[in-house]
This record gives structure tokens, sequence and C-alpha cells, in this order.
């Protein structure tokens, strides 16, 4: 009989790690929520041409990292690789953009890409998300900035820092590619890249290879060909920053890897985690509606990665507070007492007090040792005698001191000793 693994590239996620998931995910999504970002859920896969429009048919996500799968019924579909689209699809569709604008949502969920598995690079990873779609505002930017930047301080995360950039919109965005293909045109490069100068010189700025790197030191930067209404809109985006008191660095060669984005763009990197140091990202996207078949929604939305955040916590040495555990732990000797602690158990749960019970009909050694493991403050152990008068025993595996309990108010006192 063989045994199934994981595929390779995903991971199972069990206590008590998964408690930190559960965290990351509370701490990005509680300061959303006090912004007024509704949540919004879609579904696990689309139609792939959805994401070769939106996403870009030249990015690496669309050619070679989406699970692409023909149904039965002859659709193509695509696993999700990333949230954007699908939510703009979904606001599209039920036609939130036609209320009040911006439409503010937020996103918790999974990912696929097929990429090379390492550490912090996965097949199937987690991402919580927000956009606000409907309105050009330089403070709606730097607010979704400003939201991640409380996000990673609410998990007590020191050693992230923010890039930021403009990569221009329709007016000087073209005029710059141009220049910069000219430009790129001319160094020595490899097949592949030439190709890319073609279809996505921007990208190519993004090339980590050393040799590129050396090459491009005098390559034109978006930066010096903002026209005048991105140039003044970013310096909004940066005084609003500012006066927030957020730090953040000018990164003039940060192009991320979706082609959607225009004006505002960001990435929130860890130095603690290695080469894929990218713990968030994201920026404006007017264009992505139009992309996909929409009327014009100027937009801007980030997703920020949970596993790589769960890096960066254990590689700041962060440990989010400790789960729930049971504060109340049963152990009954015999069978009537097992009917009368399980109800207990059942009324303190009720009360809001966590509760556990020794299950498997353990004898009272090995029930006092789960009561221990359990990390319970207290046990509350019933015999046949303690029926009988209608008391338990109520251990305090603290102090090790013992008192008898009425059985009626075992919920009371147990709530008051707890404070
Ligand atoms: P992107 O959608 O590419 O802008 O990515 C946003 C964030 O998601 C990144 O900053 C990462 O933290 C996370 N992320 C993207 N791809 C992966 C992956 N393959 N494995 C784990 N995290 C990822």
């Amino acid at each position: 009989m063989t045994t199934f693994s994981a595929p390779k590239g995903t991971y199972d996620l069990t206590p008590p790690e998964s408690e930190t998931f559960l965290a990351v995910r509370e701490a990005i999504s509680a300061p959303l929520r006090r912004a007024g970002y509704g949540y919004i859920e879609t579904p696990g896969f689309e139609h792939v041409e959805l994401f070769s429009r939106g996403v870009g048919e030249s990015t690496d996500i669309v050619t070679k990292e989406m699970y692409t799968l023909t149904t039965k019924g002859g659709t193509e579909l695509a696993l999700r690789p990333e949230g954007t689209a699908s939510v703009l699809r979904a606001a599209l569709q039920r036609n939130l953009h036609r209320g009040a604008l911006p439409v503010k949502l937020w996103y918790s969920g999974s990912y696929y890409r097929y990429e090379r598995p390492q550490a912090g690079r996965y097949r199937h990873f987690s991402q919580v998300g927000a956009e606000a779609m409907g309105t050009e505002d330089p403070a709606l930017d730097a607010e979704l900035v400003l939201l991640a930047v409380d996000a990673y301080r609410a998990l007590g995360l020191r050693e992230v820092r923010l890039l930021l950039n403009s990569l221009g919109d329709q007016e000087c965005r073209p005029k710059y590619r141009s220049a910069l293909q000219e430009f790129l045109r001319g160094l020595d490069l490899d097949e592949d890249t030439r190709r890319r100068i073609e279809i996505n010189p921007l990208r190519v700025l993004d090339d980590k290879r050393e040799a590129v790197q050396r090459q491009l030191a005098d390559a034109p930067m978006m930066r010096d060909h903002l026209c005048e209404a991105c140039k003044s809109y970013h310096e909004q985006v940066r005084d609003l920053l500012t006066a927030a008191g957020a730090e953040f660095e000018d990164d003039p060669r940060l192009v991320r890897g979706l082609d959607y984005y225009t004006r505002t763009t960001f990435e929130f990197v860890h130095d603690g985690l290695g080469s894929q140091s990218a713990v968030g990202g994201g920026g404006r996207y007017d264009g992505l509606s139009e992309m996909i078949g929409g009327p014009p929604l100027p937009s801007v939305g980030w997703a920020l990665g949970v596993d790589r955040t769960v890096l960066a916590l254990r590689a700041e040495g962060i440990a989010p507070e400790a789960p729930a555990r049971a504060e109340v732990f049963a152990v009954p000797l015999g069978e009537e007492a097992r009917r009368t602690l399980f109800g207990v158990v059942t009324e303190l749960r009720r009360a809001g007090i966590a509760a556990d019970f020794a299950y498997g009909g353990k004898g009272m050694k090995n029930a006092m040792k789960s009561a221990n493991r359990s990390g319970a403050r207290f046990a509350v152990i019933a015999g046949e005698r303690d029926l009988e008068q209608r008391t338990v025993q109520l251990k305090d595996l603290e102090s090790g001191g013992q008192t008898e309990v009425e059985l009626d108010a075992v919920v009371e006192t147990v709530r008051r000793r707890l404070g």
C-alpha cells in the first residue's frame, strides 16, 4: 500500500503553525475592515482568458505559471494565479461599480502558480488582498499603502521596507517604452531577453542577473519620463505617505510582474527572507477594467503574501499570541461521571469557556496527563462518590490545590476563578 504525499510545491498547514497563518490573515484584514473594505469571495478558477487579457499575455504568470484545464464541456479554465482580475470581474458582473464609488473590497484565499518551488515560493500559496475601484485619487493609493503598513506593524514586524515607484499612464508610458526599447536593443543580451524587449521591455529592468543589471546602469527610467499629471499624482501620494509617517524608498526600477499596473506601484520587502524577499505588493491599475471588457474604472489594490509574512515573523523571532487553549479539562471516573461531565463541558463551552474532555475511556492517571498536557488551568474531576453528593473536584493545575464544588455551581465558580 503506498501512502500519498502532498504534491510538489504545496504544504499542509497543521497546528500549532496553522495558528500563525490565522493570526496573519486576521492582522492584515482588521485594518481593512476598519477602513470600510467589504469582504468578497470569488471562485478558485476562472476562464483562462480573464487572466491572459487581464494579467497580460507576456507575463511569466500567463505564459508559464498558470494551471489550466479543459472541462469535459470544452471550457478552458485556469486556477486563479492572483486575485485582482477575479475581484474586478466579479464587481463588474454584479454591477458594484454602478453604486457608490470607490468600491472597496478585501479577500483572502489560495492562489496557484506553476513555479519552481523554493523557500518562500510555492505552487499553492495564500494571499490577503484589497482593491479600491472606480476612483482616481492619490489619497486612495496612500490609504491602501498605509493599511498594509499598519498590518505589518500590528504583527510587530520591524524590518519590512516599502519600495515606491510610478509607472506612468497611457500618456507617458508608451513614449518611455519606446525610449527604453531603443536603449535595450543596443545591449548584449540573450535571445529570450531580446524577445522580451519587444513584448514587455519594462520587465527587462527587473532581470536579476548580474550580467544584465550591469548593462542597465544608464537605462532610461520612467521617473524621468513621467507626464505632468503623473508626476503631480505621484508627488501627492508621496506627500500623503510622508505626512502619515510612513517610511518609503523611491525605487525607479520597480516594475512588478503583472502588466496591468499604471502610476503608483509599490512593493513590501523583507531582508530576512533570502531571494524571495517580496512579502507583498500592488499598485494602480487604471486600464484593467477596459482590458477585460468593462468601462473605464481607475482602481488601486494590493496583495500581501501570507506565507512570506509568516516567514518574516519567524525571521524576526516574533511569535503571535498563543492560540486559545482549553481552560478546563474534564476527567470523569466511571460511566455515569462520563455522562455528567460531558454535560458540564457542553455547558462550559456554551458559557464561552474553552473546555475539553478525557476521551477514550482513559484511566485516572492517563486522563490527568492529558489534562496537564492540554494547558488547561483547571481539571474538573468526578467519580461515583462525588456524583452521589452532586459535587465535583475542581483542581487548580497551576497551584495543585483542589476544592469541592457543587455540580450546579461549576460554571460560575470556574468563571469567577478565571477572573
Ligand atoms: P503578486 O501577486 O505576484 O504581486 O504577489 C503578491 C505577494 O504574494 C508577493 O509579494 C508574495 O508575498 C506572494 N506570492 C506570490 N507568489 C508566491 C508564491 N509562488 N509562493 C508564495 N508566495 C507568493
